[in-house]
């Protein structure tokens, strides 16, 4: 029997999501529950929901680096219960079907490849704008088989400390995390701002899109970071663009939501940043599938990578 459907999951810092998704990219069911005790125990309750016979294999797509030949979880500073462990082995093992493993903003621009916005080129960047930032790069219509991990290019000499423990990395000056730290200091200093208003002036309970709402009303303070964090999201941008020439830089993850102003602020800066001729070619633009890039992206990489077999075999 031609085995057609596949189950995408996504073990996020949040969220793990799981579909179960045909060959053609229509998902046929999909589940998400909160991250909040063992991810891996959730991801393997939820792929039980999903299975059935006509399953032929399943694909994992986790935050971190990955080792694909182990099927190691090498580091992942948001997601430490999956750290050192052989995801592909514990699903293998439970399942016994064909697993396989990639980085979830890899597995985002599969996706958007196989099924999205990135369907229209043959070369694109994909950066997931969240908590963190993550790259998966489309080349000549395939993705790259690198750690892309965009998020942790140094964009500031002795700049600010990281996550990952290097500093000055774009992710510490352009995610969600690192806005929100800036906004918490500076209001800590005493600044002026609409935001002290909200939550009874408990400003740690702020979110990213507080502070683009409060912008949108005028608050100098929130426009001022916002536009900061894109200023710094832009030379990110740039790099990327005057290093691959891609036909397009897809931007995905919660922080798109300040496109108006994150996110213009980013493309100006990149637009000052790179060659003429590559900056006028290049369409920065959304994504089209969202949260759901990595569900579809990890099942879409069974079916390459079944298909791969074959032609090795
Ligand atoms: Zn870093």
């Amino acid at each position: 029997m031609n085995k057609r459907l596949a189950i995408g999951i996504d073990i996020g810092g949040t969220n793990v999501r799981v579909a179960l998704v045909t060959d053609k990219g229509v998902i046929i069911k999909k589940l998400k529950e909160n991250a909040s005790e063992n991810a891996i125990d959730l991801a393997l309750k939820l792929a039980e929901d999903l299975l059935n016979e006509e399953v032929a294999g399943i694909g994992l797509a986790v935050a971190g680096v990955i080792d694909r030949k182990s099927g190691k979880v090498l580091v992942s500073p948001n997601i430490p219960s999956v750290e050192g462990v052989s995801l592909v082995n514990i699903f293998i093992e439970r399942y016994h079907l064909p697993v396989f493993i990639e980085n979830d903003a890899n597995a985002a621009a599969y996706g958007e490849k196989w099924l999205g916005i990135g369907k229209e080129f043959s070369n694109f960047v994909l950066f997931t704008l969240g908590t963190g930032i993550g790259g998966g790069i489309v080349y000549e219509k395939r993705l790259l088989n690198v750690s892309a991990e965009i998020g942790h290019m140094t964009i500031h000499a002795n700049g600010e400390r990281c996550q990952c423990g290097n500093s000055g990395c774009l992710e510490a000056y352009a995610s969600a995390r690192a806005l929100l730290s800036k906004v918490i200091s500076a209001l800590e200093e005493g600044r002026e701002s609409l935001l002290r208003g909200l939550f009874n002036g408990n400003f740690y309970k702020l979110t990213a899109e507080d502070i683009y709402k409060t912008a949108l009303d005028g608050d100098i303070l929130a426009r001022e970071m916002l536009k900061e964090a894109g200023k710094n999201l832009g030379i990110g941008i740039a790099n990327m663009i005057n290093m691959m020439s891609p036909e397009a830089i897809i931007l995905t993850g919660g922080l798109i939501g300040a496109w108006d102003i994150y996110i213009q602020e980013a493309i100006k800066e990149a637009g000052k940043r790179t060659f003429k001729n590559l900056f006028n070619k290049v369409n920065i633009i959304p994504s089209l599938l969202g949260d759901d890039a990595g569900v579809f992206g990890s099942a879409g990489l069974v079916f390459e990578n079944m298909e791969n077999r074959r032609i090795s075999v």
